[in-house]
């Protein structure tokens, strides 16, 4: 019984842990199971993430950057390091809406950051199928990781440690986060894997925690 008679699809996304090791492309698409996830995750957090850095755009925020002595160039008023990725974000938005709205034949979103990336979840299996499907989940990887990196420290996921899970009988190799919400916050507090579709509401936590400790235990 021949059924492939190629080798099967890899995915085409970078891996962060052992990236020299090939993933097999989940059915129909360029990415592994994975980095569908991934890629899905950073689309909807992503405009969470804009709100936060536009937060920190005005200079009296800015605890950011080594100031230069000596210098006599007076400083930007506003923080640049948020203002380079608001740009940087808001170009990537762009052209990748406009790609896909190009490619498919149909009308893009307005330029907003919500609209937009609620306009590519319904796109996201035909991104992940598309042969560019692994620069645009790197594209989101690294602006969704800077974004972290601008934002108040505050705001920033707990690391909780090493995923315990496994996909598709591999070791995730991801990190569970938590992030931890505020009152009047639009997404509740969450614990999940950046990795894997490992995602916890706060009354799974405790149960969660316990299994946690003795995986990582007996790993
Ligand atoms: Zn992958
Ligand atoms: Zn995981």
């Amino acid at each position: 019984m021949s059924r492939r008679t190629t080798a099967p699809a890899l995915c085409l996304a970078t891996h962060r842990h052992d990236p020299d090791r090939p993933r097999a492309a989940a059915d129909g698409i360029n990415l592994c199971p994975g980095c569908r996830i991934a890629l899905r995750r950073h689309v909807r957090d992503l405009p969470e993430l804009h709100a936060d850095v536009l937060a920190q755009l005005p200079a009296t925020r800015d605890t950011s950057g080594p100031t230069v002595s000596g210098s006599r160039t007076p400083p930007l008023p506003y923080n640049t390091r948020a203002g380079d990725w608001l740009g940087q974000a808001r170009h990537d938005l762009r052209w990748i809406t406009s790609l896909v709205a190009t490619e498919r034949g149909i009308t893009g979103p307005p330029p907003n950051p919500a609209t937009q990336c609620a306009w590519l979840e319904r796109h996201l299996d035909w991104i992940a199928a598309h042969p560019d499907a692994g620069a645009f989940k790197d594209v989101f990887a690294e602006t969704v990781g800077r974004a972290y990196s601008v934002i108040d420290p505050g705001r920033l996921p707990l690391v909780l440690g090493p995923c315990i899970e496994d996909i598709d009988g591999e070791p995730c190799g991801g990190i569970v986060k938590v992030t931890v919400r505020r009152d009047g916050d639009p997404t509740p507090s969450e614990m999940y894997c950046d990795t894997c579709d490992l995602s916890l509401d706060t009354t799974q936590w405790h149960r969660y925690g316990r299994r946690y400790q003795r995986g990582r235990m007996a790993g």
